[in-house]
């Protein structure tokens, strides 16, 4: 059985709760999460766990803000065009306080928490919507496979629950 090392295309299920254990998160009514491993693009305490296990394995990970979504940051908010947020939930007409948003950063894509809506700009939170909080992810592991060059080249997992082009 395939043992989960750098260049194989992980995928799994999981739930994420917070530590009184209410759900936050989970994909166990979609398809499962797939990330090529070891090329830094899961949390790296989920990598680290992950290393070496193979399909059927389950963990229960607990993984404080530091090794999960980070510290919430003081002075985080900032003003930005509405037309970069993405996610507003089917059948929702506009954008209010308290909800999660995505926008493309340089970085990559994150989620982000709206402050301020406006007609044109709004002011958003740039925090991880669960920065500063103590997680659990109950993980099991669906398939393990070696990635493919191309996956390998691209730095990402393709298929069922990666990247499509
Ligand atoms: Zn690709």
């Amino acid at each position: 059985m395939t043992q989960i090392a750098k260049n194989t295309v992980v995928q799994f299920r999981y739930n994420l709760s917070d530590v009184e254990g209410e759900l936050i998160e989970s994909n166990h009514d979609s398809d499962p999460v797939a990330y090529l491993h070891g090329h830094g693009t899961m949390i790296a305490a989920i990598e680290e766990a992950l290393e070496g296990k193979s399909s059927g394995d389950q963990l229960n990970l607990t993984l404080p803000p530091e090794h999960a979504y980070g510290a919430r940051k003081e002075n985080a908010e900032q003003r930005v065009p509405i037309k970069h947020l993405q996610g507003l939930p089917k059948g929702v007409r506009s954008w209010k306080p308290g909800m999660v948003a995505v926008v493309k950063t340089e970085e990559g894509i994150r989620q982000v928490t709206v402050v301020k809506p406006g007609l044109k700009m709004v002011v958003i939170d740039t925090n991880h919507p669960l920065a500063g909080q103590t997680v659990k992810y109950d993980i099991e592991v669906v398939d393990v496979r070696a990635a493919t060059d191309e996956e390998i080249a691209h730095g990402h997992a393709h298929g069922v629950g990666g990247h499509h082009h």
